[in-house]
């Protein structure tokens, strides 16, 4: 990991508008927190996640537009020495015979796909110490949660 403080939001923003604008399948919307804390992390790994997971919210939307509600705060459980990043997709959600195993390498509903998208996604928030999740959502879609430490513990 090429590790640096860096600010989660700024990332997130940079990112988001890539995905937004005239064509695009995703409204979405933040909710950043201002006061969120830097955190020690490879900034371009983290880019990679932000992408594994708006690239699959686009494709999960397929022709219709999907509301996506990114989120960022400090984890107050553990007195904000952990970020979490929300990511919320209102879309048709995660089909429930893969929930179990989304994180493996290989899974995969796509035709095309190569089911490695999340497996990258899992691999590199462990690297940073941290945990990611993922539930589908009782009025429909899914949201990805991920809880990064401030000060990275694995390198
Ligand atoms: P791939 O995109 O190549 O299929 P991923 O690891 O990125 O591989 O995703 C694995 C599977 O998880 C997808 O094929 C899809 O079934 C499901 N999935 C991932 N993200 C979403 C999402 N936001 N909404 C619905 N299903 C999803
Ligand atoms: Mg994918």
């Amino acid at each position: 990991l090429q590790l640096e403080q860096l600010q989660l939001n700024d990332l997130v923003r940079e990112i988001l508008e890539l995905y937004r604008g005239p064509g695009r399948p995703l409204e979405i919307e933040t909710g950043l927190d201002p006061a969120l804390p830097a955190i020690e992390a490879d900034a371009g790994r983290l880019r990679q996640v932000l992408h594994n997971l708006l690239r699959n919210a686009e494709e999960a939307a397929g022709e219709a537009t999907v509301k996506v509600e990114i989120a960022t705060r400090c984890s107050e459980e553990t007195g904000c020495r952990h970020v979490e990043l929300r990511v919320v997709d209102h879309g048709p959600g995660i089909p429930e015979e893969i929930l179990g195993q989304l994180f493996e390498p290989y899974v995969t509903t796509k035709p095309k796909g190569t089911g490695l998208g999340l497996a990258i996604v899992k691999k590199i928030v462990e690297e940073h110490g941290g945990v990611i999740w993922a539930e589908n959502l009782t009025t429909g879609g899914v949201c990805f949660g991920l809880r990064l430490p401030v000060q990275a513990e694995n390198r």
